[in-house]
């Protein structure tokens, strides 16, 4: 075991820390080096029935929902204070058990501490509606609880994408019971922690890490659960589904992406090949909004190419704990996936003018910075989410050409545009069919931007004021005097 990483964790079940229930332990490697670094309890779905009592306890007590909204944005508050407080340690596990570099990792707590305080600031602000009926009448809305809210939670970015689940729920006066990913779960044992040194009423909060197949589908599955967030895959949402749909459970659906980017041009083009190569080369690709496809006019494709290329391969890969650009991807499994579908665009005609392979003579499980030209729409290395670092260009000749590329593919979580006209980045955001549209800056937005999917790319949205949304029903009240 390393220094600086506890060996072990615990599971956090009803304001315990608690051994899984069969005794059995899940390992974590460091995927920088393939060693292990920490052992944590490992849930089984007993354990996830024991935190869905806990969490049904709680709720059932109406200890939050009965507070005046303002004390429950309060108590997030102390959750992103107390969070603060563990930052150096968390941007350090974000390094050790994801690959993120530590820049990444602080940002990631910074970002996290961001969602727990604007939610908190949302939390008296959901306001129902007086509807008019007459004479003798009064009628009016209100937003209730769900009730126990289960949480599925992908190893990617574990800490902000659980923390904004968890403050959302808690702010409108649910309860949570959280899985957290089997591959990178220790820094949300540290949110556990902050919440618990908040005064978060024991039960409010759930933490079980466990395998997906297992813990996972037996949360999904659970009687006792009123609402699911699933931010995951494509086939895992759609098994999170069918468990849903037997229980009649509604869900917000966060799932994958093959987001692609349309230059026209007279974009600015250092402008464009800088925002293109952040776009996908961060966290080596691992993120569900990465532009993976750079649509670009034939006029300005080799240049564009040549600039991206450039920043690409000033990247230096290697651990984020050494101070390197990009990291490696999170385990063996999903670098021999990543590997094989470069493979495959290579056999179907693609070309990797960069890349295209793992980095060798290292454990790790690096990948290189990979760009591929020559690539046609109907490509798989075109049509298929990677979640690695690797870019597939495809030249336009007609701005209809580009959205019909851009918009053929199964998934719709981001797009984006670059072009100094303000009439046709208009008329390209309007034809795409995407939940966040980037003009001129991939990632433009933030934390107070609905964020989420169209087609396969899942429903409902987190982050902006539309999340609050999705954690609550609207109950109808009308009187008669
Ligand atoms: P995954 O679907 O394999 O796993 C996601 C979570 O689901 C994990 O906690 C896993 O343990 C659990 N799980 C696995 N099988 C399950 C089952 N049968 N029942 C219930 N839970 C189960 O995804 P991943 O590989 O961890 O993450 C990568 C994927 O997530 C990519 O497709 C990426 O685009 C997507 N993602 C989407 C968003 C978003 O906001 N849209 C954010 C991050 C990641």
């Amino acid at each position: 075991m390393t220094s600086g990483i506890r060996p072990y964790w615990r599971n956090f079940i009803g304001g315990e820390w608690v051994d899984g229930a069969d005794g059995t332990r899940i390992t974590v490697t460091d995927p920088a080096t393939a060693e292990p670094i920490a052992e944590v309890a490992r849930g089984t779905p007993a354990d996830i029935d024991r935190a869905v009592r806990a969490a049904r306890a709680c709720f059932d007590s109406r200890v939050l929902r009965d507070q005046r909204p303002h004390r429950r944005g309060d108590l997030m508050l102390a959750v992103a204070q107390e969070l603060g407080k563990a930052a150096d340690e968390i941007a350090l596990l974000e390094c050790r058990d994801n690959g993120k570099t530590l820049a990444n990792g602080r940002a990631e707590v910074a970002l996290t501490q961001r969602y727990l305080t604007y939610y908190a600031g949302l939390a008296d602000k959901l306001e129902g509606r007086q509807i008019p009926l007459g004479d003798g009448y009064v009628d009016y809305t209100t937003h209730e609880p769900y009730g126990v809210s289960g949480q599925i939670v992908p190893w990617n970015g574990p800490l902000p994408v659980g923390a904004r689940s968890i403050a959302c729920a808690l702010v409108t006066g649910n309860t949570v019971v959280l899985k957290s990913p089997e591959d990178s779960p220790l820094s949300l044992f540290l949110l556990a922690e902050a919440c618990e040194r908040a005064g978060v009423p024991a039960g409010a909060v759930n933490i079980v890490c466990g395998y997906g197949h297992d813990a996972g589908a037996a949360l999904a599955a659970h009687r006792g659960i009123d609402h699911i967030v699933f931010t995951g895959s494509v086939e895992t949402g759609k098994s999170v589904l069918r468990a849903a749909a037997e229980n009649v459970v509604p869900c917000v659906m966060e799932l994958g992406g093959k987001s692609g980017a349309i230059v026209h041009a007279d974009a600015d083009l250092d402008r464009a090949a800088a925002s293109a190569a952040r776009g996908i080369f961060n966290h080596a690709g691992q993120i569900c909004s990465a532009g993976s496809r750079l649509i670009v006019h034939r006029s300005i494709h080799d240049e564009l190419v040549a600039k991206v290329r450039a920043l690409a391969a000033a990247r230096s890969v290697g651990p984020g704990i050494d101070g390197c650009d990009m990291g490696p991807l999170i385990n063996a499994r999903q670098l021999d996936r990543v590997e094989a579908l470069c493979a495959a665009g290579r056999a179907e005609g693609a070309t990797a003018i960069l890349g295209g392979s793992r980095l060798e003579g290292t454990k790790g499980h690096f990948m290189q910075p990979t760009i591929f030209t020559g690539v046609r729409p109907d490509m798989r290395i075109a049509q298929e989410e990677f979640f690695g670092p690797v870019l597939v260009v495809i030249p336009f000749d007609t701005p209809e050409e580009a959205i019909a590329i851009a918009n053929g593919t199964d998934f719709g979580l981001a797009a984006g545009v670059y072009t100094r006209d303000l009439r046709l980045a208009h008329w390209t955001a309007d034809r795409l069919v995407a939940g966040q549209i980037y003009v001129n800056e991939w990632w433009a937005g933030g934390i107070e931007t609905p964020f989420g999917g169209m087609k396969r790319s899942g429903y409902g949205r987190e982050k902006g004021q539309e999340a609050l949304l999705g954690y609550v029903q609207t109950k109808n009240i009308g009187i008669r005097l």
